[in-house]
């Protein structure tokens, strides 16, 4: 699976905690981040992360394009929810092409959990039927 990992300031440190906690399963994976948020993840928890730039500079706008392209099978992305972000629309536009394409996406950590341990016990395998299906995935437009 293609995993993206996304945390907005006020969350990277959950994140690296929850990262750490099932580092075991993402090494089994190919990850991208945004900027920031992958070199904390290649710094503390030791895995490699493919890189974008960082979300206020066009990071979550990459990340999207590789959904628009279906190359992402799932995101996982603590967003701030209570602090307001620059790139706003950035963030509504993955969310949007993520619900397009049907990938799975987790804003918040109780939902990772569930789909990071659902994706540890195959749940995730329709992905791979999905993939087999084309870059379209038979949409119009
Ligand atoms: P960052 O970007 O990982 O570069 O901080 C995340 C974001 O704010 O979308």
């Amino acid at each position: 699976m293609k995993i993206a990992l996304i945390a907005h300031d006020d969350k990277k440190d959950d994140l690296i905690r929850f990262v750490m906690a099932y580092k075991s399963i993402f090494a089994q994976h190919e990850l991208f981040a945004t900027g920031t948020t992958g070199k904390r993840i290649q710094d503390e928890v030791s895995l490699n992360v493919h890189r974008f730039k960082s979300g206020p500079l066009g990071g979550d706008q990459e990340i999207g394009a590789m959904v628009a392209r279906n190359e992402l099978d799932l995101i996982i992305f603590f967003r701030d929810p209570l602090t307001a972000q620059p790139h706003e629309p950035d963030v509504s536009a993955l969310i949007r092409v993520a619900d397009v394409y049907c990938v799975p996406l987790a804003t918040n950590m109780g939902t990772a959990e569930v789909l990071v341990q659902g994706m540890g016990q195959g749940l995730m395998d329709w992905r791979k039927i999905i993939g087999e299906q084309g870059e379209d995935n038979g949409r119009k437009g």
